[in-house]
């Protein structure tokens, strides 16, 4: 799938999408802008050294359009190859991953981490290895059950009053951690008789009021078929907000164009829940990514998986919580890592969690520090976790300790 060196295809305009969902999904064909809508967008020292080591005749136009990037993704051996040494649990891995979740990782973030070595947090968030073919007894391919919560196709309705919409199993880069690592990434997509029917499944469901649009990554998705799904949504009375999970500012900065952001401020309350994993991530053109976002009006959150040996102590959690609010964007979820195949490599214990809250909660403020949770495995919901701040606590008073150790009382009479 991967053109590198092969600029001359996009210059002269033949179109390729191979694996993009961008120009493949239902829709209302609305135009927005007439003119090419590919912006001036800034192209990083870090980025342009890249562009001219393996994309030499490539504009900064055609590096800065979402749509190359996707046509223009590494997802194969040969592909890396040309951009980077793998290690041998690399390649064994990649050879591997039949009927597993495949590779696929954009030039922008291979830009980031094509000299780095095989430690590297941002690497092995995109790069399987070996590890990750060794299943234990305690992981399941649907840890959360969402296959037994779904009442029609892309719809799963585990809580009251919301439902998890799914509406493309396409990512721009595939984290090798994915909870959805069962689905993401195949090629069983919704049609359009599928889409109506989970907006008649939410119409028909009073209760429903918030809508989490997922994936695979929504924002992988045209800005006419996303016109499509919001207006869809939005027309149901009782839904009051929508919200959108992505990691697109991270991997894919250049799809948030001036366009998209007019397509979604049409559907305010719009939050969008944005997924970190590292500091590093947190690029120039990823903070201008969050920021034309938040200057569109929308609330941002963070959500980030606690992974072995990428963020999994004080330190690099704290910096990651600071740079998401440089960026505007709130910290929102810190996951415990979900029991997927393959991911006893990436999971620390719920110690550690708890000890990375304790480490932020007083020591920073408290807009930095996220809810620490376990998706219950089995499908019982997202459960929070706190450390130990309780002493004692009676009828007559409660006894807390501070996050210096000090105990503090409060009475309850
Ligand atoms: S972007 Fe989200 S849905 Fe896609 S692979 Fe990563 S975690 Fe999974």
């Amino acid at each position: 799938m991967n053109t590198n060196n092969n600029e001359a295809t996009t210059l002269h305009g033949e179109s390729r999408l191979v694996g993009c969902s961008s120009d493949e999904e239902p829709g209302a064909k609305t135009t927005y802008f007439s003119h090419n809508e590919i912006p001036v967008q800034l192209v990083s020292k870090r980025s342009s050294e890249f562009i001219r080591r393996f994309f030499p005749l490539t504009s900064p136009d055609s590096w800065n359009d979402w749509k190359w990037q996707l046509r223009n993704a590494y997802t194969s051996i040969d592909d890396l190859n040309k951009i980077m040494k793998l290690s041998d649990k690399e390649i064994m891995a990649i050879n591997n991953l039949k009927g597993r979740l495949p590779l696929r990782i954009t030039p922008y973030f291979a830009s980031l981490i094509y000299d780095s070595n095989y430690s590297d947090p941002l690497r092995r968030n995109v790069i399987p290895v070996l590890e990750e073919l060794l299943q234990t007894s305690t992981e399941q391919s649907d840890p959360l059950h969402e296959k037994s919560f779904s009442p029609v196709k892309g719809i799963v309705h585990r809580y009251p009053d919301r439902v998890l919409f799914t509406v493309t199993q396409v990512c721009s880069n595939y984290c090798r951690y994915c909870t959805r690592s069962h689905s993401v990434g195949r090629l069983d997509k919704l049609g359009r008789q599928d889409f109506e029917k989970a907006f008649n499944y939410i119409a028909s469901h009073t209760e429903i009021r918030d809508v989490l649009i997922s994936g695979g990554d929504p924002l992988t998705l045209n800005d006419e078929t996303l016109d499509y799904i919001l207006s869809s949504i939005r027309s149901i009375e009782h839904v009051e907000m929508i919200r959108i999970g992505t990691r697109i500012p991270v991997v894919l900065p250049q799809r948030i164009t001036d366009n998209l952001i007019n397509v979604l401020r049409k559907y305010h309350p719009l939050f969008l829940s944005l997924h970190f994993s590292h500091p590093a991530e947190i690029t120039e053109e990823c903070a201008k990514a969050c920021n034309k976002l938040a200057d569109g009006g929308f609330p941002l959150g963070s959500q980030t998986v606690l992974l072995k040996g990428i963020n999994d102590n004080v330190p690099v959690m704290k910096e990651l919580m600071h740079k998401l609010l440089k960026v505007r964007v709130r910290p929102y979820y810190l996951y415990q890592c979900d029991l997927i195949p393959g991911s006893g490599h990436f999971r620390t214990t719920v110690k550690k969690g708890l000890e990375i809250i304790k480490g932020l909660r007083g020591f920073t403020s408290g807009y930095a520090v996220p809810t620490f949770v376990i998706d219950a495995p089995g499908g019982g919901g997202k459960i929070p976790l706190l450390p130990e701040y309780v002493v004692e606590h009676n009828d007559e008073h409660i006894v807390l300790r501070n996050y210096k150790g000090e105990l503090c009382e409060y009475p309850e009479k």
